[in-house]
């Protein structure tokens, strides 16, 4: 087996689906979170630091952009991306929130090969309104969903400010309107063991989610994580442990969840810890080599 198939990547399931190249086009919007605006809380989540999101463009500038990553990745067709904060929850100021996002998401595809838009937001900031607004776009349509774990204590330690029921909830809805449902996953949560990464890979698995994405618990500037971190009371995971818990999950993975990505990273101004991940390609070329050395392939423990 080459070894870059041990893992249902993002890459090549869009080249399969498109017939070229895709890559994501960052788009910025005047969003916020209701985890950090005082709705259910002010201080967020433990690892949050939104700054460490920045735009690559304006957003009026969408020709400029496509042909800086068509000269720079080869890229030919391209999704809309919306990533910061909860990209569908916008700030307090702007009075129809409906309006705002219809507008926003309108002008992101204005060009034909934008084949798609993603959002990343949390399961409480779904609705069937927002829904509708992304299904008349007549464009593909990704929702990112933050579950980060299963493990209710987790949850709490992370302050995520919502349940499993709840990711539930949206996941069926999204999936009712025909749109692809990415998880975002975290590895290395203090109560996190072999047993429970299998159990999170089961639970999207019967889920029927399309696709997820991986990352380690980062320490970034000017979170609470930081504060726990230089009082040395939470672990960070070696390159060696992520790789074999990451591992551990893959294996339990349906081979048809496609990886948008395998371990997060951030940039060098913002990151405190694991600073392994820092070089993206070394660790990707390592983390493959690992999963060929052990025999390690998406799924191969699901009986
Ligand atoms: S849900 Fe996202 S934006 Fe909101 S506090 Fe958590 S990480 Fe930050």
């Amino acid at each position: 087996m080459i070894k870059f198939q041990r893992v249902n990547r993002v890459g090549e399931y869009w080249k399969r689906k498109y017939g070229d190249k895709t890559y994501k086009l960052i788009f910025k919007g005047n969003f916020t979170c209701p985890n950090i605006d005082g709705t259910l809380s002010d201080q967020g989540c433990i690892y949050c630091n939104m700054r460490s999101l920045e735009p690559l463009i304006d957003n009026s500038n969408i020709e400029e952009h496509i042909k800086y990553l068509e000269n720079r990745n080869n890229a030919k067709l391209f999704y809309a991306f919306f990533q910061d904060y909860s990209s569908t929850y916008p700030i307090h100021s702007i009075k129809n929130k409906y309006d705002y996002l219809k507008e926003i998401y309108t002008n992101s595809i204005d060009n034909e090969k934008i084949v798609g838009i993603s959002v990343s937001t949390r399961p409480d900031c779904i609705d069937n309104k927002i829904l509708d607004i992304l299904s008349e776009l007549n464009k593909d349509v990704i929702i990112e969903l933050g579950l980060q774990t299963t493990n209710v204590n987790d949850i709490t330690w992370m302050n995520r400010g919502h349940a499993n029921d709840r990711f539930i909830e949206s996941v069926e809805l999204i999936k009712s309107y025909g749109f692809e449902v990415v998880t975002h996953m975290i590895l290395g949560l203090p109560e996190e063991n072999d047993n429970t990464i299998i159990a999170n890979a089961k639970f999207l698995n019967d889920l029927k989610i399309h696709g997820i994405k991986f990352h380690q618990l980062m320490v970034l500037k000017n979170t609470k994580l930081e504060n726990l971190y230089n009082n040395s009371e939470i672990n960070i995971l070696s390159i060696e442990e992520y790789f074999r818990r990451v591992s551990l999950f893959l294996s339990y993975l349906n081979k048809d969840i496609v990886v948008h990505r395998l371990y997060g990273d951030a940039p060098k101004k913002d990151l405190i810890a694991p600073k392994w991940c820092i070089n993206k390609t070394g660790t990707q070329d390592k983390l493959f080599n690992y999963l060929e050395e052990h025999n390690i392939c998406q799924g191969c423990n699901i009986i």
